[in-house]
């Protein structure tokens, strides 16, 4: 019937409130009897204390005198609506009752041996008269100075509406403790539910997201201000981060199935037309210029299925570096000139000046960085109009001589405020005019990252963008080959 956290809550928590409720109950049942026993037997015994006053200094004796002084005693007895007294003379038979009843002469009271003997000369008794009724008694001797015991008085109470009282105590206890358990269990119940029904609700939501039903979240009601009411923000969140990253990988897709095929149809076109030059229809320029579109279509081809490469690389951790101590400066040197012809074609500015002075080693992986300067100049140009230049500089201080800096800025067209601090996120395109699948600043970032650089973007937007890429100068003992591994 129960399950789950209900269960878990009935065996932890209730099963140590009922121990608890149950003890309480139990221990006031106990005090309740003691409490109104101890009225009673207090009462025979101040009732008994009197008896001394009035019997002090008795000395006679013979029976038939203290027979008479206690019928005196008997008949003066104030508290007889209370209690019942009994004279018992010498021999320990009933001779006299405050009732005026005088019980079988056989009988004798069990206690008046037991107060005769007792160094205090009383008795109590508690038990069932031969009548069953339960009753209680207090039985005092009466002796002469000389220590001859008389006779005794005793007095006794019938316990019967003591009983009926502690009886109605003890059904009053057990019934409030009934109720405080019921109100514990009710509460707690409602309590459980509370926390059982929103989460049960938000597991099958989740479930319906792992599913692909996005649009399930918005179901999501931030009733509690609590942590059911976080892991509900969480959860709507997360749907929402699910959401976006579908929506991007989906677009990634189309984007990259559309710059594979714009320059497979630049090869295939121009193919097709060559072949018809072998049946010497196509003049030699046109042939030439064909094989360079082949060549360069070829080669970004080449270079866009290497970045998915890659990036399936770091996405499943196998990006291994090849380190070594590198000249970083001569890396760059290459890369900006490999682009010199293109920015010339394009009709940009790119701006380098060759470092003259030998700057300290960084101790990296010489084709990762390669890919990383090629991505942020390929970027500089690609988002840099016609007419505009990109600044390249090598920055290395005596000041801080622990790194070195290669800092890359365009006049382009800049990254508006709120895509700047998503950029470097798998799969996100701030400018989506342009070509290009959106990963290669997420791997650049990565490589940089795992050299222990940093790869960092300003910008605004129509004004131009910085990057400012940090490398670690080489440190004695750095060689310990280091292979690292990411995850995107
Ligand atoms: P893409 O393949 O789209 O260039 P990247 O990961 O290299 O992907 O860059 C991510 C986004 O960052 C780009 O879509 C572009 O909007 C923006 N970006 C990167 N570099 C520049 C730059 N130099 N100028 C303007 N925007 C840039």
């Amino acid at each position: 019937m129960f399950h789950g956290i209900t269960k878990r809550w009935m065996l932890n928590t209730l099963s140590v409130i009922f121990t608890i409720i149950v003890l309480i109950v139990v221990s006031l049942i106990f005090v309740v009897t003691y409490v109104f026993q101890n009225t009673v037997e207090q009462s025979l015994v101040s009732a008994a204390n009197e008896l001394s006053l009035v019997f002090s200094g008795y000395e006679s004796n013979s029976s038939s005198e203290f027979t008479s002084a206690a019928r005196d005693y008997v008949e003066n007895f104030d508290q007889k609506e209370k209690m019942g007294v009994m004279v018992i003379n010498g021999t320990g038979r009933v001779v006299m009752t405050s009732t005026g009843f005088l019980p079988n002469s056989s009988e004798k009271p069990a206690d008046f041996e037991e107060a005769k003997n007792s160094p205090d000369g009383s008795a109590l008794w508690s038990g069932k008269l031969d009548s069953g009724e339960s009753a209680m008694s207090e039985t005092r001797v009466i002796t002469t100075p000389n220590g001859a015991v008389v006779g005794a008085i005793r007095y006794i109470v019938s316990m019967e509406p003591i009983n009926s009282r502690i009886l109605i105590a003890d059904i009053i206890i057990v019934a409030i403790g009934m109720i405080m358990l019921t109100l514990v269990v009710i509460s707690g119940l409602l309590f459980i539910r509370s926390i059982v029904k929103p989460i049960r609700r938000l597991s099958e939501t989740a479930a319906q997201i792992a599913q692909g039903d996005f649009s399930a979240s918005e179901n999501i009601e931030h009733k509690y201000d609590d942590e059911i009411g976080d892991l509900c923000d969480a959860i709507s969140d997360m749907a929402k981060d699910l959401q976006t990253t579908e929506q991007m990988k989906n677009d990634f897709i189309s984007r990259v199935s559309h710059e594979l095929r714009t320059p497979l149809t630049a090869i295939k076109g121009w193919a097709e037309t060559m072949q018809l030059s072998e049946r010497g229809t196509l003049d030699r320029r046109t042939f030439d210029r064909g094989m360079n579109v082949i060549i360069k279509e070829s080669t970004r081809l080449t270079g866009i299925v290497e970045e998915l490469l890659d990036f399936g690389r770091i996405q499943s951790g196998r990006m291994v570096l090849v380190n070594e101590k590198i000249d970083i400066i001569a890396e760059f040197d290459e890369t900006v000139y490999m682009l010199k012809e293109r920015a010339v074609e394009e009709g940009k500015h790119l701006l380098y000046d060759e470092v003259e002075a030998i700057y300290p080693p960084v101790y990296g992986d010489r084709n990762r960085l390669r890919q990383v300067f090629l991505n942020i100049l390929d970027n500089a140009l690609k988002y840099t109009p016609k007419g505009g230049v990109v600044a390249a500089q090598v920055l290395y201080t005596k000041d801080d001589p622990d790194v070195i800096r290669i800092v890359v800025t365009d006049s382009g067209c800049g990254i508006s405020p709120e895509d700047l601090p998503h950029v470097k996120e798998k799969f996100y395109k701030a400018n989506q005019k342009v070509g290009g699948s959106g990963i290669g600043l997420a791997v650049a970032d990565e490589i940089m990252n795992l050299h222990h650089g940093s790869l960092d973007i300003e910008s605004g937007e129509g004004v131009g963008t910085t990057v400012t890429l940090t490398f670690p100068v080489y440190k004695e003992g750095q060689e310990t080959t280091r292979t690292e591994n990411i995850k995107l």
